[in-house]
């Protein structure tokens, strides 16, 4: 799962240089043979290779990523799989990153009357999202649009009738109504995407505004201040824009409570009474009196690349349609000061999930006769900087995405032996539940969604990429209920949660991994099972990403037919 807060390793002063490891001598040196069948000491050698030294961490952009790419497309091509992209294994993902130049970046909101400068770290925090160094905004009018959601599906837009080309508009986090009020969403358990900043700033930036600024709330957004400053406090990685399917507005950033507060009374508005407003059906944005936005925004860009992995079975039946499984090999390399020896071995994050995915890639390679769609075997790069690998995919996918039936997707399976659960993020979202219940069944195992205090995870990893796609996703977590009554899953869950984005998140060969053969084996069954089917599992109505998926299927069938 990426960070909230990345701390960035060095990585990117190396992007973009040539990198001069020897392919040859490291595949000869590691691969070896598969099982025919999952299996734990397939598993278990897999991640001792990916989170050993050698592998430094596995940075993008350092030798680490040079050692890793070649490890995997060494061992798919060895399962018997075809290179997914062209006659490559590989495709190149373009990244740029943007650090702030606090000292000469600048930001204020004008009224005819008085000037509120807007102070970086106390009051605002932002970032540029182009490559351009410096941005000037003149006489931008603020503009407050409520909860910043366009739903069309729930006859609610809060851009309705609005042209706010170049203004600024000012967002508050969450959704109508609160976390603790009724669901906006009919049918969508827990969290919305639509309470999420990246939607804000996406849904802003198709309405063409100069920048977009949410007004902070803990409660609302899980978030202190401090925390988001830390978070917009070094370099931000972002695709370039022309990559992006989805690119922010040109400036994005976060008010503090109280300099929204102050900025709506110098307009004559309480941020109390507004936020009562915007909650309501019927609001309409409206301008912060005459207030407008004027800013300086200094920043170095340096641009990089990194490369995602992709191999394919194409299908006997139906090539162009696929079952994605997907599991992100990159992790943060090696910082100095750290405790312990400086290499982020990221064994469970996410060797263990690459793992997965090259034990289910030789399964399938294996399988005669061939299955009916194709089956690709995702490994991106840069999820710990944003999701930005399969981001990138989405747009540059190797089989449409309206013909991608599904993503399976891994990311930090702990190993606590066989269990008689099975957790499921974002359970209830989609009609896959009932392919996993049906496959879970044969294991006798039950289904469950993620325990209340991890419900954001569905936003945390590629698998999200693929449903901003509009991609039914299937999350899986693993277990945590032991069928062994002297194992206490859920305590070694929260063990790990210590050691998760540290350096002690290392391969243990005491681990039991008949858990992790009993997941890879579920979900395999899973996507047998579809890719053998003509059926097309959904998003459940009134959903955001039904909505897109909708939209993006009835594309496929006029380009088809
Ligand atoms: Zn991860």
């Amino acid at each position: 799962m990426p960070v909230k807060f990345v701390r960035l390793p060095v990585f990117l002063l190396a992007l973009g240089c040539a990198l001069s490891v020897s392919a040859a001598g490291t595949d000869a040196k590691l691969s070896h043979e598969y099982d025919q069948k999952i299996s734990a000491s397939d598993i278990s050698t897999d991640v001792r290779v990916l989170s050993s030294d050698a592998f430094a961490g596995r940075a993008p952009g350092t030798a680490g990523e040079q050692q890793t790419v070649n490890f995997l497309s060494a061992m798919l091509r060895q399962s018997g799989l075809q290179p997914g992209n062209g006659d490559s294994f590989f495709q190149a993902v373009p990244v740029i990153s943007n650090t702030l130049d606090v000292a000469h970046s600048s930001m204020s909101a004008m009224t005819a009357h008085a000037t509120q400068a807007l102070k970086f770290g106390d009051d605002v925090v932002y970032s540029n999202t182009t490559t351009r160094t410096s941005t000037t905004i003149k006489d931008s009018p603020l503009v407050f649009v409520g909860y910043g959601i366009n739903a069309p599906e729930q006859g609610w837009d809060d851009y309705a009738g609005l042209d706010v080309t170049g203004k600024t508009v000012v967002i508050l986090i969450g959704l109508p109504g609160g976390s603790t009020g009724a669901p906006f969403l009919t049918g969508t358990p827990g969290v919305s995407y639509y309470s999420r900043s990246s939607y804000k700033f996406e849904e802003a930036a198709r309405h063409g505004v100069a920048a977009a600024l949410i007004v902070h709330n803990a409660r609302e957004s899980g978030m202190e201040w401090d925390y988001i400053k830390s978070r917009y406090g070094g370099a931000q990685f972002q695709l370039r824009h022309e990559d992006d399917p989805e690119p922010d507005p040109p400036i994005v950033g976060w008010l503090s409570a109280d300099a929204a507060k102050s900025l709506f009374a110098a307009a004559g508005m309480s941020l109390r009474d507004v936020r009562d407003a915007a909650g309501k059906r019927g609001f309409r944005a409206m301008p912060l009196g005459d207030a407008k936005l004027e800013a300086v925004i200094r920043s170095s860009v340096v641009a990089g690349e990194s490369r995602n992995v992709i191999a394919k079975l194409p299908g006997a039946k139906y090539p162009d349609e696929a079952i994605v499984y997907s599991a992100h090999w990159d992790h943060f390399g090696t910082r100095l000061g750290m405790r312990g020896d400086n290499i982020f071995h990221g064994a469970i994050d996410n060797a263990m999930g690459v793992a997965g995915v090259l034990e289910i890639a030789a399964q399938f390679a294996a399988e005669d006769p061939k299955p009916d769609r194709s089956v690709i075997f995702f490994i991106p790069t840069l999820e710990e900087m944003g999701l930005l690998g399969s981001k990138y995919y989405t747009a540059h996918p190797v089989v449409p995405v309206a013909n991608t039936v599904v993503d399976i997707n891994f990311d930090v399976l702990v190993p606590v032996g066989v269990t008689s659960n099975l957790v499921v993020a974002g359970l209830g979202k989609s009609g896959l539940d009932e392919w996993v219940k049906r496959a879970a069944q044969k294991q006798d195992r039950v289904v469950v969604g993620d325990p209340p205090g991890m419900i954001d995870s569905f936003f945390r990893s590629d698998h999200l990429s693929f449903a901003r796609a509009g991609v039914p996703v299937l999350y899986i977590r693993g277990g945590d209920k032991s069928r062994d009554p002297g194992v206490d899953g859920m305590a070694l869950w929260n063990a790990f949660g210590k050691r998760y984005h540290t350096p002690a998140d290392k391969f243990d060969p005491r681990w039991d991994l008949r858990g992790i053969v009993q997941d890879m084996q579920l979900v395999c069954d899973v996507g047998e099972a579809l890719a053998a089917s003509r059926e097309w599992p959904d998003w459940n109505e009134g959903t955001l990403f039904r909505t897109i998926r909708d939209r993006s299927r009835a594309g496929a069938e006029a380009a088809r037919y």
